[in-house]
């Protein structure tokens, strides 16, 4: 026993010692040109992580961090202040106040944005603190109260609004705060102002850590009361937030483009 013990150190001693430091040359070729183990593929850009995992990392762009509205603007009066009220580091819609949208543009992008609904509940279905973030001021991932809150699955919170429900219901309860972790990736028209796609958009949405959305293909525009289709728009629009009418609150928003 003992020498067999003996002779497996020895291999894995020799073996480690016969790898080259940096990798492989010798070894098959991938379909990305480098070999398998190659210590010439470039390596992957380095990120700090936040703190904790929903602060933005070094490479984000913060949208929100609590104390400036500068990167936003109301989608009809601009270039007016926003009307949206900053309570306790929190974003907070004001009814009639308008959609609100980032002055800066996104296609594809990582999007990290917490939301809480009043902890005073009020209304029921669709009317009980709804809200929605608009990717590219077109396709709207839900925001609502949908902790027993019965509405219509494509239309309850983290649903793909109109045309795809969560996979789960991950809501967390009235006045507490949620998280989306939203990878989104636009889709790619024909050709300048031609509706039709080539590759349609697609989104993955964590609800809370919760996969909700497993890179789904949206299918177009998110309407009300209509079957979806898209509508051609430039590669690059702002992120809306809704006016719905309801006290909902934001905070800790942040973004990281992507390739398409
Ligand atoms: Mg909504």
């Amino acid at each position: 026993m003992r020498r067999v013990v003996l002779v497996l150190l020895t291999l894995g001693v020799v073996l480690t010692i016969g790898i080259p430091a940096g990798g492989y040359q010798d070894t098959p070729l991938k379909p990305n040109g480098y070999h398998v183990h190659d210590e010439f593929e470039p390596r992957p850009p380095e990120v700090t992580p936040g703190e904790k995992d929903h602060l933005p990392p070094s490479d984000a762009i913060v949208l929100f961090d609590g104390t400036s509205l500068d990167g936003w603007e109301h989608t009809n009066r601009k270039p007016d202040a926003p009307k949206w009220r900053i309570v306790d580091g929190a974003l907070e819609v004001v009814d009639k106040a308008g959609t609100l949208q980032t002055k800066q543009k996104f296609g594809s992008m990582q999007l990290h944005i917490e939301w809480r609904t009043p902890s005073v509940v009020k209304g029921n279905g669709q009317g009980r603190a709804n809200s929605g973030v608009f990717l590219m001021s077109t396709y709207e991932i839900q925001v609502l109260d949908s902790y027993n809150n019965d509405t219509y699955p494509d239309g309850q919170a983290a649903s793909v609004y109109g045309q795809k429900k969560p996979d789960v219901n991950a809501s967390r309860g009235p006045g507490q705060w949620q998280t989306y972790d939203i990878i989104f990736h636009r889709p790619i028209f024909k050709g300048p102002g031609q509706n039709e796609v080539l590759k349609p958009g697609t989104v993955t949405v964590i609800h809370n850590g919760v996969l909700v959305q497993d890179h789904w293909e949206i299918k177009g525009v998110t309407d009300h009361r209509r079957l979806a289709s898209y509508r051609y728009h430039p590669d690059e629009m702002p992120i809306q937030l809704q006016d719905h009418g309801n006290p909902v609150q934001f905070r800790n928003i942040w973004v990281r483009p992507l390739k398409d």
